[in-house]
């Protein structure tokens, strides 16, 4: 058996290298090999990890093969003498109301739960209720000032239920500098809109749910936020609003017909700078009931001490969980996970790997850290960022690795969230070197930046990036690439067919080669620099920044 496997592993390493032409730019002496990349893709996307589920026997095996491989490397625990950092999980089983009530107008509106509003609650407890909170109409819900906006200015909304719409003002306004115009900033994401109700202590709030904008349709919010769901179990992690959730727009259209208020274009009305937020003169009742369950899981950490300036770090990450076992597709019901995100843990051991081969190591300490629950919210990074095991003003940067792709060699670099911070530009000569060029994110109304665990980093101001080469392949093009992104859209996607073994891959790994030289370089150059890369003007996480750094 292990000699047939060998042999599969060599059979399927010459046609890995055999179907691709290395390019001048890429030499054999490479301190990365596709052949390491895979094997430890097809050990973590393998059914014997069941699809890497975060409390479960996945688990235990993902953290063991982590650990061990660090420690073969020779790598130091990254948290004191531990490889791990403990990620406090609660799951919350929400068991709505069936109805929202609204009264104040001519008669009373009873909405209903899932065609026409969910509703959820962080809060730890058993039973949350809201019972005839004030209705207060904020506009996009949003506190920016870069921009000068404050659609909560002169409002006191404790005890209060706001509505707010989806995306930012920009979205459809047709003007490119208007917040960023179709690009979606964070105050655009549905997680921003609750963390700021938070912020200003309201009691619940309502996100009017709209195709464009949102980016999805209703069945998306209805089936994400029903049954149970996963959060950082913060005992003393802050104030929640009782009842977060969303309505359609045409149970937000009921509502404000209710109202004396005149509603009329309303999202016209919100977009405008002298925006005020308006009582509706009615009240909001509803509640949640909670099955609660309490676990711990894990973050893995290590780190190659630098030789200089060992207290300033670059962190890489890599999420190592996915979605477990789940319903039956096509006969399999395990989701292994593979693209998403065997492969970026992956590169990142393979990097690991390779700085510790080097003699002369970074004068800056280089962290790696793979982190767990990222599909449920990317909670092990935002634990992380909330209890740093490195101080985040002695945090250079973040390099993200989540969903690398194998197309072959690329000629584009995708930098996700373009424009943001100066490690693009380190990236780009970088990525020039290569022969390849630097490329946007070609969805940018779509807001990826904010949907991997760097965004947990940028949150609190570390420059953070996520790149990877998938726009344009050297062998077929931008169509080619197109065509392989889509079909792992619509076939494989959070579903049992992401999955690799060697013997039947027709992964083309030198793309993921390149990235993962790539992401190597830039560890080096980060590593052995004096600079400190700052986020750019009109970055939403630029002023976090200047304020942790003192500038
Ligand atoms: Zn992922």
């Amino acid at each position: 058996m292990i000699m047939q496997k060998y042999l599969y592993i060599l059979l399927a390493a010459s046609f890995i290298y055999g179907c691709q032409q290395p390019s001048e730019n890429q030499s054999s002496t490479s301190i990365i090999d596709t052949l390491s990349i895979a094997k430890h893709i097809e050990v973590l996307a393998s059914d014997d990890f069941l699809g890497r589920k975060p409390f479960t026997e996945g688990e235990v095996k993902t953290l063991a093969y982590l650990k061990g491989e660090f420690e073969k490397y020779g790598l130091q625990p990254g948290n004191g003498d531990s490889f791990f950092q403990e990620v406090p999980l609660v799951e919350l089983d929400c068991k709505p109301s069936s109805e929202l009530i609204i009264e104040g107008g001519q008669e009373p509106l009873s909405l209903e739960w899932r065609s026409e509003f969910v509703s959820f609650t962080e809060r730890v407890e058993e039973k949350v209720t809201l019972e005839s909170s004030e209705l207060v109409f904020a506009g996009f819900g949003i506190v920016a000032p870069e921009y000068g906006w404050n659609d909560y200015e002169g409002l006191d909304v404790e005890g209060k239920t706001v509505i707010v719409l989806v995306n930012d003002p920009g979205f459809g306004s047709e003007d490119s500098t208007f917040f960023k115009g179709e690009t979606m900033t964070y105050y655009g994401r549905w997680t921003y809109k609750y963390e700021e109700a938070a912020r200003q202590g309201a009691a619940g709030i309502f996100i009017v749910h709209q195709t464009a904008p949102a980016g999805y349709p209703w069945n998306v919010v209805q089936n994400g936020w029903s049954g149970a769901s996963l959060f950082l179990d913060q005992a003393e992690g802050g104030y929640q609003p009782a009842i977060q959730g969303w309505v359609t727009r045409d149970a937000a259209i009921k509502i404000f017909e209710a109202s004396e208020v005149d509603m009329r274009n309303f999202v016209e009305k919100a977009r405008s700078k002298d925006f005020k937020p308006v009582s509706l003169g009615l009240t909001a009742s509803t509640f949640v009931e909670n099955g609660i369950k309490k676990d711990v899981s894990q973050n893995v950490i290590a780190k190659i001490e630098g030789t200089e300036r060992p207290d300033e770090v670059i962190i890489y990450t890599a999420h190592w969980d996915h979605l477990g076992v789940g319903p039956v597709v096509d006969g399999d019901s395990i989701y292994n996970g593979a693209h998403d995100n065997a492969s970026g843990v992956a590169s990142m051991l393979c990097i690991a790997a390779a700085f510790a081969n080097q003699e002369v190591k970074p004068k800056r300490s280089l962290v790696f850290l793979a982190v767990t629950a990222e599909e449920q919210g990317l909670l092990g990074s935002k634990y992380y960022s909330a209890n740093p095991v490195y101080p985040t003003s002695k945090t250079v940067a973040n390099i993200n690795m989540d969903g690398m792709y194998y197309m072959g060699l690329m000629k584009d670099l995708t930098v996700i969230g373009y424009g943001q911070s100066e490690l693009e530009d380190i990236a780009g000569g970088l990525a020039a070197e290569q022969g390849r060029y630097l490329y946007p994110d070609s969805e940018p109304e779509k807001g990826f930046f904010f949907r991997s665990d760097h965004f947990q980093f940028a949150k609190v101001g570390i420059p953070a990036f996520y790149a990877y080469g998938a726009y344009e392949a050297v062998d077929g093009g931008v169509a080619y690439a197109k065509e392989v992104r889509d079909a792992y859209n619509v076939e494989a996607y959070h579903l049992p067919a992401d999955e690799f073994t060697l013997e039947e891959t027709d992964w083309k790994m030198a793309g993921m080669q390149q990235d993962v030289e790539l992401f190597y370089e830039l560890g080096k150059v980060l590593g052995n620099s004096e600079d400190w890369p700052e986020w750019k003007e009109g970055s939403e996480f630029k002023s976090i920044r200047d304020a942790e750094m003192g500038h």
